[in-house]
């Protein structure tokens, strides 16, 4: 199904980029960025949705935990992004790779205007063979205009870019007919045909401890993302060499088939 996908939006999670310390997974990273370079220099666009910058910035401030209060997770975000980025441009730089970062509040995509100008600055950055990193803009975006969480986000921004998939890196293998966690009976579900309540059901309303996402907004984004015909696959982002097996068109994670 995605071997001939010609550009790709990849959207990784807080609890694959991080460890429990909350502390950035360098060799996560690092491992996520070279198969990404490699994806990209045999002629796919790549693009990254990328979370983390809270946790990240919340241990460098030497909190103990995930701040709860709006200012909080706004200072944490401004610093842990600036961890990512250094880590993401070391890395894919490493590879050959140019990367850019976009911070984007739901208004940017939401406004007509703000969505043509930041059309042109994704086409403008393909043109020139870049790799766009993607978070939502923590520190300003509150209230009205934040999506919340980057599932959300990376659905809205493969709508955005027209991309012809949406591959959702997770701590889980793909999404199960229960939570594998407490069900011994959950089994992977490889193919989604069509998102109904059934589906919607058992993703119930899991929440992962360290990102704000859990299986229930991944299928929201993929819901967005295959209305819009753009197959979704949510699989496990610890071994991100999988993704050459998609490209190939094997079985991996749980593939939502696009309308
Ligand atoms: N934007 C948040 C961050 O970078 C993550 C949101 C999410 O986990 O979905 O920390």
């Amino acid at each position: 199904m995605l071997k001939d996908a010609k550009r790709i939006v990849f959207k990784v999670g807080t609890s694959t980029l991080t460890y429990k310390t909350g502390k950035a997974n360098i060799r996560a990273i690092k491992a996520i960025a070279e198969v990404l370079s490699d994806i990209q220099n045999s002629g796919i666009q790549v693009v990254l949705v990328t979370s983390a910058a809270i946790s990240i910035g919340a241990v460098k401030l030497g909190l103990s935990e995930r701040p709860k209060d709006t200012p909080g997770r706004q200072a944490a975000a401004t610093v842990g992004q600036c961890e990512l980025m250094f880590l993401y441009d070391k890395f894919f730089g490493e590879y050959g790779n140019i990367t850019g970062q976009l911070l984007l509040t739901k208004r940017d995509i939401d406004d007509d205007e703000c969505r043509q100008n930041l059309t042109n600055a994704f086409e403008r950055l393909f043109k020139y063979n870049a790799i766009p990193i993607i978070n939502e803009n923590d520190s300003v975006a509150v209230d009205e205009v934040v999506y919340g969480d980057n599932d959300n986000l990376s659905a809205h921004v493969a709508k955005l870019v027209r991309a012809d998939a949406l591959i959702i890196l997770s701590d889980i293998d793909g999404m199960f007919t229960a939570n594998p966690e407490e069900d011994d009976n959950a089994v992977l579900i490889p193919v989604v045909e069509n998102i109904d309540g059934e589906i919607e059901n058992a993703a119930g309303k899991s929440t992962s401890h360290c990102g704000t996402g859990g299986m229930a907004t991944k299928i929201t984004a993929a819901k967005l993302a295959t209305e819009a015909g753009i197959d979704t696959v949510v699989m496990n982002g610890s071994t991100p060499e999988d993704i050459y097996k998609l490209l190939e068109g094997r079985h991996v994670g749980t593939v939502f088939k696009a309308k």
